[in-house]
């Protein structure tokens, strides 16, 4: 700390930074996807942003946060990102005296996946017309069966191709993922990152009573949500499909529900 030798001037317009960082400043790029790339693999994300990162701006944009009279020793390119970086220096009143700027050599980033697993699945059920709007863009995954559906688009369903149409409505009221059950038809997927939808079939079982089906397969899928992250949803859903089937060749909700030792191995 400095004071001013002038006299009459405030001491605290002469105070010189209590915390100086010498560290760097990194653009985030962060894509939020469903599972890690696999080496050279190409994958669809659900959404990207920029943000502002970098070891050595984190702590002290948290030190001026608090307070704290900070400034920054550090380079970034002469490039957009450089230049945005110094405006969010500023803009969390951190001194950039120090920050300078170099053709040389590009801002600094940092390409962050963030493999987003504790999902919001949600069953609209019972449906009304009226939903609250934000249930679709609050939720991962909107799983419903076609009369849900129909309650809530106003539309009717009654083939894989109908469901693919009203999926494709919610999915514009912002949902991530819809998928729509079809009884022994299997289920409809479509996703904000495919336009086009996906129709999962399923082998069709003698039913002896289909009460519960639905819960079976959204609590399978809950599952394979959390504990096989890294499955596709294509898969989830198959496996998904497969249970609800077994559900259905037996008397009552519960009490028809398979245990995982009763289950094939390769579900698992
Ligand atoms: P419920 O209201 O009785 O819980 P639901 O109407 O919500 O059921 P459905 O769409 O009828 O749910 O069925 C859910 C899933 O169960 C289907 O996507 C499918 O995987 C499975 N399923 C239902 N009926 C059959 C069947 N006859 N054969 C094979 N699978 C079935």
């Amino acid at each position: 700390m400095a004071a001013s030798g002038e006299p009459g001037r405030q001491w605290q317009e002469e105070v010189a930074a209590a915390v100086v960082v010498v560290g760097s400043c990194m653009t985030d790029l962060v894509s939020l996807t469903s599972r890690l790339p696999k080496t050279g693999e190409t994958i669809h994300g659900h959404k990207f942003f920029i943000g502002f990162g970098g070891k050595g701006a984190n702590q002290c944009v948290q030190a001026a946060r608090l307070g704290a009279k900070t400034s920054i020793v550090c380079k970034v390119g002469k490039d957009s990102f450089g230049n945005d970086y110094i405006e969010n220096l500023k803009q969390n009143d951190i001194s950039t005296e120090f920050t300078c700027q170099t053709k040389d050599a590009a801002t600094g980033t940092a390409s962050i996946i963030v493999n987003k697993e504790v999902k919001t699945l949600f069953n609209p059920a019972p449906a009304t017309a009226d939903l609250d709007p934000r249930f679709y863009s609050l939720s991962d995954v909107f799983c419903c069966n076609e009369s849900e559906a129909e309650i809530l688009t106003g539309l009717t369903v009654r083939s894989p191709a109908d469901a693919g149409k009203v999926a494709q409505v919610l999915v514009e009221r912002g949902c991530q993922v819809v998928i729509i059950t079809l009884g022994a038809e299997g289920c409809v997927m479509l996703s904000q990152s495919d336009p086009v939808p996906k129709y999962i079939p399923t082998e069709k079982v003698k039913a002896v009573d289909t009460t519960g089906a639905g819960d079976s397969f959204v609590g399978a899928l809950a599952f394979y949500l959390a504990y096989y992250p890294n499955l596709s949803l294509e898969e989830m859903l198959k496996r998904s499909n497969f249970i609800a089937a077994v559900s259905v060749q037996a008397a009552g909700t519960q009490s028809s529900y398979p245990y995982k030792k009763d289950l094939p191995l390769d579900l698992f």
